[in-house]
Formats: C-alpha cells, structure tokens, sequence
C-alpha cells in the first residue's frame, strides 16, 4: 500500500486558503506577455521553478522535430497605435492582447483604410478585446475592442511594433520525481498564452501545486510535470523523448479548471486506458454534473500524445471545455473569470486521481470460504465510526472481490463506492491478516528499464 493519500478531507476553511494561494500565483502571472518562444516564457518558467525543481531546456531555431521545425524566437517590448495629435489609441501598456502575438516589427505611417486588414475585435462583444497569434506566417497586427474600432477616424495613424523575430531558441520546463517504478505519470500544461486566466494560467497553477504536494513523497511511480508551449512544445519534448516516452503509463493534459462550471474528462485515444477509468470514477464522486468526452484529434496537447505513432495514455482534465465559453481566446478570460474555489476544487480532484493511480492494488482474500467472521476480529464496524453501513458495506466487497483479479478501482466501480473507501477497508483487512497483496501478473504490465 502506497503511503501517499494527498486528498484528506478538506473543510471549506482549508479550501479557501488554497484556493486564494492558487489564485494568487495566477495573478502573479498574468500581466507577463507570453508566447510559444521568449523572454515572458522563460520568465514564467522561473517563477514556476521558485516552487519546484524545475529543468529549463532550450532547442534551437532551425532543430528539426518530428515533421516541425523550431520557429524563430519572438520578444516584444512595446506597441501602440497614435492617432494625428500623438494620442495612443491602442496601447500594448495597457494589454499584451492588443499585439497579434508573434507580429514581426513594424515603426510607419499609414491611412485608416490601409490599417484596416490588421485590425482584429469581436463585434458580438464590443467591449473585448480579442486574442490572436500568427506563429508559423509572418504577418503583423493589432487587436482592440470594437468600440476602440468604431472610435477611429478616418485619417493617418503611427503604427510600432517593437518586437524581434530571430534565431534564438524554444523553452520549456520539466521536473520530474522518481518513484520505486520506472513507469511513469505524465502531467502536463501549456505556458504560452498572454494574459488569459482559464487558459493557461488555471491549468499551470493547479500542475504547479499537484508537483509541490508530491515533492519529497514516497511514490509509486515516477512522475514528470512539463510546462511547455503547446503545440510545439509537446512535439519538441517528444521528438526529444521518443524511447523513454513509452515509459508513461498514466497521463493528464491540465487546462481551464478555473472557471465556474463543471467538470469535463476528454478521454484518451485508447479510451480505456487506467487514467480514463481513474478521472471517470473520481468525477462521479466529486461532481454530479460532470462529463466525461470521447476522444478527438483536436484540442490541447493530448492531440500530440495521442497521435498514433506514440498513442499514450493521456487524457484531458477541464471544467468548462475550450472554444464553448464566450470568454475563451479574449480579455474577459481574465483574473475574475477564474474563481479561487474552483482552483482548489480541480487540485482536489487531481490530488484524488494521484491517490488511486498510487494505491490500485490488487489482493488476495486469505479466508474465502464462507464470510469470515468479522465481529470476532473487531472488524463488524456495529458501534462508532461515521458511517457503519458504508464500512461494512466496503469490507465485505473487498473481500468478496479480492481473488488476486480484481484491483481495489475494479471493486470501487462494482460496488459503486469511492476508491478512498475501499482502500482503507482494504488496509483494514489487511492488518487483519484476512488479505494478502497478490502478485501482479498483469501481461499489458511491461517494465522498461
Ligand atoms: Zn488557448
């Protein structure tokens, strides 16, 4: 039995602690300009690596990786719109959403008309600004809300993009903690997204805590956390990784799990995996309303994990899902739009999928012939603890379905009670000498050294 149970029960004060710390570092974070490559990138990354262990790696412009190449390396200092008196009617100060994210430098003078292709807004919310990037085609622009649109008048304006676009390299941040198995867990985020709350900086802050909740721990497996610009930082890490990436035997893409509304599991490629059964019976557990998605070559990392040269086992942990919400990809996915007792509920829920992965087990009933008796070995739960049916109700699964086949997650989703439950009637049972650990012979369990 693993020794690590991160999800004790939390009472609302505790929760709103972490909650408010979690928020806490989002808004740290937030005002920095990230992008795929950069300064803002490495400058999140090492305020992520104030927390953990962090290894920054960098990759070339030019590497070839996979069937991509690393880009060019964009930083930006400054960006504006002046209108005829010199007045800043769109300010890059004011919002890094007002860049086209990777736009190439630009300092010239030009007519309304003549602006107009490279101006961006949402029309739908005039008081938004959207985001937008053009990473792989070079190009420039800005984006503003649609009433700053509809403020400008026709007539000459001053256009500057401080920016560089040049060989530089791609960053992104692993940390990784060795458990007594080689295999490995796989928890990743992406980094590369501007001042967006939900989208980026939700999922980054909740990997970030899970890492620090694991530090120092006794675990069953390996576990490696990666920070990484999406798309090319997950092809990057995997060009680089192909061997030991087989080693991953669990996997979770975190993203949006600060917003206010439920919880959604986008199930891995092979959509029986461990993990998928793992977050489908915690999320039963946790949140009535919540879904569980078929997989889908589109969305966030788990689209490179699951291409089906690697087919890993990963899946995507959200709460509200990408593109669905209004605010996705504008400045209203801002530092309010991201509630402190969501954080801490998604770090709850990933703490309880760790604890399951760490302590599925299977075992071995030593006394199977007829019930043993439980009264005589102080274990018919009749007098104290909080909810003597449920205890006695756990014990007697677990004995009855600990033939060396089933594993404590089989007996949880078979008798429709948490994991959390039927471990501690398992280490119960056991320290009463009526189970026994059974030797695992699963054939799908392959160690690689
Ligand atoms: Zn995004």
């Amino acid at each position: 039995m693993g020794d690590t149970v991160l999800r004790r029960k939390v009472d609302q004060r505790d929760r709103g602690k972490l909650g408010a710390e979690l928020h806490q570092f989002a808004r740290e974070l937030f005002p920095i300009c990230r992008s795929i490559t950069g300064e803002g990138l490495r400058q999140t990354l090492s305020i992520i690596g104030r927390r953990l262990p962090l290894q920054i790696v960098e990759i070339a412009t030019g590497t070839p990786i996979l069937d991509w190449v690393i880009p060019k390396e964009w930083n930006i200092r400054d960006a504006f719109i002046k209108n005829s008196h010199g007045e800043r009617v769109v300010d890059f100060q004011n919002c890094n959403l007002h860049v086209l994210n990777y736009s190439t430098p630009i300092h010239t003078k030009m007519p309304l008309s003549e602006l107009r292709p490279h101006l961006f807004t949402l029309p739908q919310n005039p008081d938004w600004i959207p985001y937008r990037t053009s990473y792989y085609k070079e190009n420039w622009g800005f984006c503003l809300t649609q009433n700053q649109m509809l403020g400008l008048k026709e007539g000459e304006y001053e256009v500057c993009i401080v920016s560089s676009l040049e060989d530089g390299q791609l960053s992104y941040g692993e940390c990784f903690f060795p458990g007594t198995s080689t295999e490995e867990v796989l928890i990743s985020c992406h980094t590369c997204h501007p001042s967006l709350a939900n989208d980026n900086l939700s999922g980054l802050s909740v990997a970030t805590f899970l890492a620090q909740q694991l530090l120092g721990r006794n675990l069953r497996y390996s576990y490696r956390f990666l920070f990484i610009p999406g798309t090319i930082g997950a092809i990057a890490w995997l060009a680089k990784n192909r061997e030991s990436s087989k080693r991953i035997r669990h996997g979770l893409v975190l993203t949006c799990l600060g917003d206010r509304g439920p919880f959604h599991y986008k199930k891995s490629r092979q959509e029986n995996a461990e993990v998928d059964r793992v977050v489908e019976h915690v999320l039963n557990h946790t949140d009535p309303s919540a879904t569980i998605l078929p997989f889908s070559p589109y969305g966030y990392d788990e689209r490179q994990y699951c291409s089906p040269g690697f087919n890993l086992p990963v899946g995507c942990l959200m709460r509200s899902v990408w593109g669905t919400f209004p605010e996705y990809h504008t400045s209203a996915d801002n530092l309010d739009f991201i509630a402190p007792h969501s954080l801490a509920e998604s770090l709850e829920v990933c703490a309880s999928i760790v604890d399951i992965l760490e302590n599925d087990q299977r075992y071995k009933n030593l006394a199977p012939f007829g019930e043993p008796q439980l009264g005589r070995r102080g274990l018919y739960p009749s007098t104290g603890g909080t909810s003597p049916e449920l205890e006695l109700n756990a014990r007697l699964w677990t004995l009855n379905l600990s033939d060396g086949q089933h594993s404590l997650l089989d007996i949880a989703e078979r008798s429709n009670l948490p994991f959390e439950q039927i471990r501690a009637a398992a280490e119960l049972l056991l320290g009463s000498r009526l189970l026994e650990l059974a030797v695992d012979n699963r054939a799908d369990r392959t160690s690689i050294e």
